[in-house]
């Protein structure tokens, strides 16, 4: 299978070609050029299924052209070695946690499958992979991890020093081996310029193979379709019709989703939930996209003023805006909205983090404005990673979990960076020397 641009339908590359890139030459964002449709019957033998063998027939859908059986058996195995149940919070409403991964945020399902790939594509006697990436927290630990002793991939980490909290800076600068952190002194933003310009770097291209491995890359994107066939499969079959409710920044999670629906699972709606950070959510009430500058928030791995799988979403509804403002609902909050819902759910048993918070919002405002529905909201982290927010809100302390506190054991080890690029790009062509 190809995969085109978004921004120029006529280029059209190989899965590898697509996953070592990234992004297009000309900015666009790749696509698989056909979307499969899965049989009816298929989709619902998934309940007496397991997470893996879902997962086997949705990736070979998508992945049987380019891969054997067996590496699309180990891509998933490799993918998915922990659980995402869904959880009844309130009648009809579940949560569907994706916070069980080695990082605990859902980003762990894309960074596992991510890396695998990139090693099995890369072809025998290439360079090294050189994956760089910006991060402002999770993005950084989540693919560090993934790509962990991976062989054939070097993963360089930038992140803005002092600006990143203490659990989520452990998580990617105490693992040494093929991952490398470069404490950079400026912003996230200083980070991300860096990293961009290094890219658009001819010389430094001509030397070394880099990639990204941040969500517009489709290694990265596609797997997540799998976890709605898999909590669809798991939901009481009632009868309802069912909406799925994803807090959202750059909006690759609720693509996904999308992509799922695509491939003929019948969810009947999505609700995209956002923070003040509503670009998105103002497009769907009819405005035109306009980027804004990010806002900072106590959901902070959603502050993006510049939605960057936004194209993605358009492409899946054939460029219609009209059948994108159709099945899909934007709703925005404020921290106080987002922290009055961690506190009105935790009297029925159930911890949210900011971010699931503001999806259960989403839901909630649906589902009183349209009867009938089973709804689901996807709890992207686990409430601990963002422990100062919910202890404070909740007015109590938060067991850790036992992957997060070993984190915090671990001996930090990183570089020194100015944010100039010459200083970056010195560092990047001493490491093949
Ligand atoms: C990255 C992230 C999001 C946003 O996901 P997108 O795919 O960028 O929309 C939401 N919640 C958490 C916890 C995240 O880390």
């Amino acid at each position: 299978m190809q995969y085109f641009s978004t921004n120029n339908p006529e280029h059209k590359v190989s899965l590898s070609q697509a996953v070592i890139k990234g992004l297009a030459p000309d900015n666009g964002l790749y696509m698989p050029e056909r979307i499969p449709v899965l049989p009816k019957e298929l989709i619902e033998s998934f309940s007496e299924k397991g997470f893996q063998e879902i997962g086997y027939a949705v990736i070979g859908a998508l992945f049987s052209e380019d891969l054997s059986k067996s590496q699309i058996k180990e891509l998933v195995d490799h993918t998915l070695t922990f659980d995402a149940p869904i959880v009844q919070v309130e009648e009809d409403i579940y949560s569907l946690e994706l916070f069980h991964g080695p990082t605990l945020a859902f980003k762990d399902f894309g960074a596992r499958f991510c890396s695998k790939l990139m090693s099995m594509l890369q072809v025998k006697d290439e360079k090294t992979v050189r994956v760089l990436v910006a991060t402002s927290g999770d993005t950084g630990s989540a693919v560090a991890n993934g790509f962990l002793g991976v062989d054939g991939v070097e993963v360089i980490i930038l992140f803005p020093k002092g600006k990143v909290s203490l659990l989520q800076e452990k998580q990617f600068t105490t693992l040494g081996q093929n991952i490398t952190a470069l404490e950079v002194d400026g912003v996230f933003d200083d980070c991300q310029t860096l990293v961009k310009q290094a890219f658009l770097d001819p010389e430094l291209n001509e030397k070394l193979l880099l990639t990204s491995a941040n969500s517009i890359n489709i290694a990265r994107w596609i797997p997540q379709c799998l976890y709605y066939f898999y909590a669809f499969s798991r939901l009481p079959k009632t009868g309802k019709k069912v909406v799925f409710a994803v807090p959202s920044g750059n909006f690759g999670n609720i693509g996904a989703g999308i992509l799922a629906q695509r491939m003929g699972l019948p969810i009947d709606h999505f609700v995209a939930a956002t923070n003040v950070n509503k670009v998105v959510p103002d497009y769907l009430r009819g405005d035109a996209f306009a980027a804004k500058p990010s806002i900072q928030t106590v959901s902070n791995s959603m502050d993006v003023g510049n939605p960057s799988n936004f194209p993605r979403l358009l492409s899946l509804y054939g460029n219609d805006e009209s059948l994108f403002r159709e099945k899909v609902r934007g709703y925005f909050y404020s921290d106080e909205e987002t922290v009055q819902a961690i506190q009105a759910v935790k009297p029925k048993g159930y911890t949210l983090d900011p971010h699931g918070a503001v999806g259960y919002l989403g839901l909630k405002d649906f589902m009183s404005e349209n009867p009938g529905y089973v709804g689901v909201f996807l709890e992207t982290a686990h409430p601990g990673k963002f422990r100062d927010v919910v202890e404070d809100a909740l007015d109590e302390e938060l067991v850790l979990p036992e992957r997060l506190a070993a984190f915090l054991e671990g001996e930090k080890n990183v570089i020194p960076m100015g944010k100039s690029f010459e200083e970056f790009k010195g560092f990047l062509e001493g490491l093949d020397s």
